[in-house]
């Protein structure tokens, strides 16, 4: 049998990985500044990781959601204290588009409503619940929806509008869009939804799926904008690489036996990479770590980088050129083993490197993309 063929690959494997180095059959090493979409939160093959998951793996691994696992409930404690949520209450599947389809369902068993407010380039997973909140065009499209869609701007008075319709269960939002290419609602704007949301009792979901756990300078991304959402969504760094999903439920939404339920969701190996990714975040101090990191990212790229746009925050970064960036993606790896993304618009670069990422391995990006794109002469 073959790999159903689905996705454009790059002809080099991986064969052993540590921090942000990855090294080929051949021996040859590469630096990852994408980390998978965002994955790879505290680095490959981090020790108390892997030694964490061997432990587990030593211990029990019998997996059946209806006996007691304490491990789900210390990683629940855990996100809770270290996100700031320990009011909130955890579901716990095994990727984003899951996280996402529980949020939407609790959302519309709460209100008894069907539709969405979603934003014009957000992607919310590829689920067929999911795939109908996305407006992405590189997605088919939907297919089965359970949700009815409205996809807006970044307008408050277009989001009131359609709520006054009265039909609404959530408005879905990425408080940093990812495949979208790093596009950012301002904070102000985040503070007026939440309260646009509130004023029509409908359920504000903050998709971290990719911008969370992190990676924006702050444990969520929303939290820079002081907004506490009804329900937060998060996946990709949660489990460095193990396939982990989280919803994160507010006091108001009522649990009952049977409201939502998955075969996977909180097995053993992925709580344990859950625990262990929240205690290197917290032992090595990563969050500030990502500020100081993006920061000086930031300033390098809007001093040298020749983009006509730099966005983003933290390590959440794109870069927005005049030109597709193919060929400059391409070059980075052939000429200088470097990993970085591309995004749904093809003028943008999407860098999304480990949150341990150090400045000897900033500069050393740098140094590659300023060799193919030569920077600017001063005036
Ligand atoms: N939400 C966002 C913001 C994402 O970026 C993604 C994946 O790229 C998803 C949801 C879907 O996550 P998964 O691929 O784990 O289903």
């Amino acid at each position: 049998m073959e790999l159903f063929n689905v996705y454009p690959l790059v002809n080099i494997t991986p064969v052993k990985a540590l921090g942000a180095t990855l090294w080929d059959e051949q021996g040859r090493d590469y630096l990852d500044f994408y980390g998978g979409h965002a994955v790879i939160s505290i680095g490959h093959a981090h020790p108390h990781y892997v030694q964490r998951l061997q432990a587990q793996l030593g211990q029990i691994s019998f997996y059946s959601n209806s006996v007691q696992i304490p491990i789900q409930a210390e990683l629940a404690r855990k996100l809770g204290q270290v996100s700031g949520y320990e009011d909130y209450s955890l579901f716990l599947s095994s990727s984003g588009a899951e996280a996402n389809e529980n949020a939407l369902k609790l959302a519309s068993f709460h209100t008894g409503k069907t539709r969405v407010v979603a934003f014009k380039g957000a992607f919310h997973g590829r689920t067929s619940g999911a795939v109908a909140v996305t407006d992405n065009p590189k997605i088919v499209a939907p297919f089965n929806a359970t949700h009815a869609v409205t996809f807006v701007d970044y307008d408050l008075r277009a989001v009131a509008q359609v709520l006054k319709g009265g039909d609404v269960c959530a408005v879905i939002i990425e408080p940093i869009q990812g495949v979208g290419g790093i596009i950012m609602p301002s904070d102000d704007f985040l503070a007026g939804l939440a309260l646009v949301c509130g004023a029509h009792e409908v359920v504000l979901i903050a998709d971290e799926v990719q911008c969370g756990y992190g990676r924006s300078g702050r444990f969520f991304a929303h939290q820079h904008s002081g907004i506490r959402p009804d329900i937060i969504t998060t996946a990709k760094g949660m489990g460095n690489g193990f396939p982990i999903g989280g919803t994160l439920i507010s006091p108001k939404f009522k649990a009952s036996f049977g409201l939502l339920g998955t075969t996977f969701g909180g097995n053993h190996l992925a709580c344990a990479a859950g625990l262990a990714v929240l205690e290197v975040i917290e032992q090595e101090n990563l969050v500030t770590h990502a500020a100081e990191m993006g920061d000086y990212l930031r300033a390098e790229l809007l001093a040298h980088g020749q983009a006509q746009e730099v966005r983003g925050r933290g390590l959440m970064v794109g870069l927005r050129y005049d030109f597709p960036i193919k060929e400059l993606r391409d070059k980075l790896l052939s000429e200088h083993r470097i990993f970085v993304g591309n995004a749904s618009d093809p003028n943008v670069l999407r860098l999304l490197p480990p949150l341990t990422i150090t400045k000897a391995e900033i500069d050393q990006f740098l140094t590659a993309l300023y060799s193919l794109i030569p920077i600017s002469e001063p005036a």
